[in-house]
C-alpha cells in the first residue's frame, strides 16, 4: 500500500499521508499491517492507514531519543518558538483542508471544524511564544551560597490523544512539549488518524528537526500500551476515558514510573438560577451540552434548574433544542453530525434505552436520526432521579437529563455528588451567588453564564477522577519542565 492518496471531500481535494511519521519521515509499519477509517456519515470505509505495533513504538521512541540528546538539545529557545508559529501560519494556510479531514473522518460540523484548527494554530502560537520565557529562580539561603534553579524539559514524551478533537487535542499536546524542549511520540485515535497525518506534512514543511515529532496511527491495546510500559518514555499525557487513564497509571508503575498527566471524563453539572437570563441560560446550555454532537468531555450533561423556572425552562429548552440543525457535516448550516463510531453510537443509543427503563420522560429526541450515519437526535430527559443510569455515567452523545431543585445548599450538594470534577457552570444575575456557587464547586473549570469557553491562555483540568495535571496557559509548562536546583558554595567553608 502506497504512503499517500488523493481524497476527494465536498469541500476540498487533497493527498492525505497515510504512513507513520517516524524520524521526520512517512514509513510503512514494521508489521506491514494497515487499518480503515471509517466515515460516519455514511459508515463506508474512507482510506486505509498504516499501523503501528510495539517495534514501531520502539523505533519512534528511539528517533525521539536522539533528537531529545542531539538536535533539538543544540536548537536555541527562540528557535524552537520560531518552528512552533512557523507550524501555527501553516495550520492557517491549510484550514480548509485540515477542517474538512476533521467532518470527514470524525463527522464534526465543517464550522465547528474551523474553529477547532483556528483554536489548534492559536495554541500552538501561544506556546510559541513561551519557548524563549522558560526559566527557573534565585534563590537566598541561611547558607554562603548562590542558588538556582533550572527549569528543564522531561525528555521523550509519549502523548495519546482521543477521537472528539483530533487536531485541537494535537496541539494541546504538542505546543507546550515543545516549547519547553521536549521531543514526542504521539498515537492519534484509532477512529481518526487522518488530520493528525496532514499536520505531520507541515511540521516536514515547517523545517522541524526529524525526530521531534513523531506521528503514529495504531490501536491503544498495542501501540498505546506500548507507549505506556516503554522504559524510554520519560512521561505520557494522555486524554481519554478513566478506565484507559487508570491502565496507563499502572503501566507507568510497573516501568520506570514515568510522569502521567492525565484529561479524562466528567458528568458535568450546569445549575440554572431563578434569576439567570432565561434565553441566554437556554442558549449556553444547549451548547454545554449538543457541542461536538455531545462528545466532550466538559459536556453540562447534569442539568439543574431551580423550581421557579423550571416548568418555563424545560418547554423553551426544548424548542431550542429542536432547532438545532443535524445532517451533513459538510452542509455550513450543520450544528451536530455523526457520532464518532458505531460503537459509540450503540453506547449512547443503549444509554438512551436505560434512562426510558428507569422511568426517565423524553422531552425530545430518544432515537437515531436518519436511516444512515452514526446520527443520534438530540436527546433531553426530565423526571430524573440521582441513582440512574443517565445521571451517573458519562454518556458522551448528545443526551442530557434536567433536575429540578430549590436551595443553593441542594445545588451544590447535588452538583458534587459525581466521582468526576472536570468542569461545571452557574447561570444566575446575582454576583454573589455566582462567586458562592463557584468557588464551591468541585471541578477544574466553572464557567459563569456561559458554558465550553476555552481559551489556550486558560488551564483546563480535573478535580477528582477527571484527571491529574493541567493543559493549557502557563500551568502546562510545569507537565513538561522539571526542576534543577544547582548549588554553588561561596567562600571558603569547609564542612
Ligand atoms: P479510550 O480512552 O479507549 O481511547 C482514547 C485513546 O486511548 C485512544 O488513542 C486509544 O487508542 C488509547 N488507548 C485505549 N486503550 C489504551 C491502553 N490500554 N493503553 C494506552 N492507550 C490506550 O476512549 P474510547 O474507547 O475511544 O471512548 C470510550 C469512552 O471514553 C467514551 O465514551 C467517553 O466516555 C470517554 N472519552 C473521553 C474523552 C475525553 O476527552 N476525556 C475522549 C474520548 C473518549
Amino acid at each position: 500500500m502506497s504512503l499517500t492518496q488523493r481524497i476527494e471531500t465536498p469541500s476540498v481535494t487533497y493527498d492525505q499521508p497515510l504512513g507513520l511519521f517516524i524520524d521526520g519521515k512517512f514509513v510503512k509499519g514494521v508489521e506491514g499491517k494497515t487499518f480503515e477509517t471509517i466515515n460516519p456519515t455514511n459508515e463506508k470505509p474512507i482510506v486505509a492507514v498504516h499501523e503501528a505495533g510495539p517495534e514501531d513504538v520502539d523505533i519512534a521512541v528511539k528517533a525521539a531519543r536522539k533528537a531529545f540528546e542531539g538536535v533539538w538539545a543544540h536548537t536555541p529557545p527562540s528557535a524552537r518558538g520560531h518552528f512552533l508559529t512557523k507550524l501555527a501560519d501553516l495550520f492557517d494556510e491549510h484550514t480548509d483542508i485540515l477542517a474538512a479531514i476533521e467532518s470527514l473522518d470524525n463527522g464534526k460540523a465543517i464550522s465547528m471544524a474551523k474553529v477547532d484548527v483556528q483554536l489548534a494554530s492559536g495554541c500552538l502560537r501561544y506556546y510559541g511564544g513561551w519557548a524563549d520565557k522558560i526559566h527557573g529562580k534565585t534563590i537566598d539561603t541561611d547558607h554562603e551560597s548562590f542558588n538556582y534553579t533550572r527549569h528543564e524539559p522531561v525528555g521523550v514524551c509519549g502523548q495519546i490523544i482521543p477521537w472528539n478533537f483530533p487536531i485541537l487535542m494535537w496541539s494541546w499536546k504538542i505546543g507546550p512539549a515543545l516549547a519547553t524542549g521536549n521531543t514526542v511520540v504521539l498515537k492519534t485515535a484509532e477512529q481518526t488518524p487522518l488530520s493528525a497525518l496532514y499536520a505531520a506534512s507541515l511540521i516536514q514543511k515547517a523545517g522541524i528537526p526529524a525526530g521531534v515529532v513523531n506521528i503514529i496511527s495504531g490501536f491503544g491495546k498495542t501501540a498505546g500500551a506500548a507507549i505506556a510500559s516503554h522504559m524510554d518514555v520519560d512521561k505520557v499525557a494522555f486524554t481519554g476515558s478513566t478506565v484507559v487513564g487508570r491502565a496507563i497509571l499502572q503501566a507507568a508503575a510497573k516501568s520506570n514510573l514515568k510522569k502521567v498527566t492525565l484529561e479524562l471524563g466528567g458528568k458535568s453539572p450546569n445549575i440554572v438560577f431563578n434569576d439567570a437570563n432565561l434565553e441566554d441560560a437556554i442558549s449556553w446550555v444547549n451548547f454545554g451540552i449538543f457541542y461536538n454532537h455531545g462528545q466532550c468531555c466538559c459536556a453540562g450533561s447534569r442539568i439543574y434548574v431551580q423550581s421557579g423556572i423550571y416548568d418555563k425552562f424545560v418547554e423553551a429548552f426544548r424548542e431550542r433544542t429542536i432547532q438545532n440543525v443535524v445532517g451533513d457535516p459538510f452542509h455550513e448550516k450543520t450544528f451536530q453530525g455523526p457520532q464518532v463510531s458505531q460503537l459509540q453510537f450503540d453506547r449512547i443509543m443503549s444509554y438512551i434505552e436505560s434512562g426510558k427503563e428507569a422511568g426517565a420522560k423524553v422531552e425530545t429526541g430518544g432515537a437515531r436520526h436518519g436511516d444512515e450515519g452514526y446520527f443520534i437526535q438530540p436527546t433531553i430527559f426530565s423526571n430524573v432521579s440521582p441513582d440512574m443510569k443517565i445521571m451517573q455515567e458519562e454518556i458522551f452523545g448528545p443526551v442530557c437529563a434536567i433536575s429540578k431543585f430549590e436551595t443553593e445548599d441542594e445545588v451544590i450538594k447535588a452538583g458534587n455528588e459525581t466521582a468526576y470534577g472536570l468542569a461545571a457552570a452557574v447561570h444566575t444575575t446575582n454576583l454573589n451567588t455566582a462567586i458562592r456557587v463557584a468557588n464551591s464547586l468541585k471541578a477544574g473549570t466553572v464557567w459563569v453564564n456561559n458554558y465550553n469557553m476555552l481559551s489556550y491562555q486558560v488551564p483546563f483540568g480535573g478535580f477528582k477522577e477527571s484527571g491529574i495535571g493541567r493543559e493549557l496557559g502557563k500551568y502546562a509548562l510545569s507537565n513538561y519542565t522539571q526542576v534543577k536546583s544547582v548549588r554553588i558554595r561561596l567562600g571558603n567553608a569547609l564542612f
